[in-house]
């Protein structure tokens, strides 16, 4: 039983290791390296790290455009309630 790297260990629709083992019921997840027994894994750390901080930019990103849209909502409903 091979423990592979998942940044997300609770999302348990995973179906695939970062490290592109398809996972079974017999693969356990975790998000601490220091669990990880995973070769793959381990040996991808750099490149799994670098991928999973790209992707909470991303998400980062696309909260910051959405916290943006919504103020711009909220100017747009509000100089119209001005204007009247
Ligand atoms: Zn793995």
């Amino acid at each position: 039983m091979k423990t592979h790297y998942c940044p997300h260990p609770q999302d348990e629709s995973e179906e695939q290791a970062v490290c592109g083992t398809w996972l079974g019921e017999t693969s356990n997840l975790s998000g601490e390296w220091s669990l990880v027994d995973c070769q793959r894994c381990v040996r991808g750390k750099k490149k799994i790290s670098a991928s999973v901080a790209a992707e909470e930019d991303a998400i980062v990103q696309q909260m910051g455009d959405m916290a943006n849209f919504m103020r711009e909502q909220l100017w747009g409903v509000s100089q119209e309630a001005g204007h009247d």
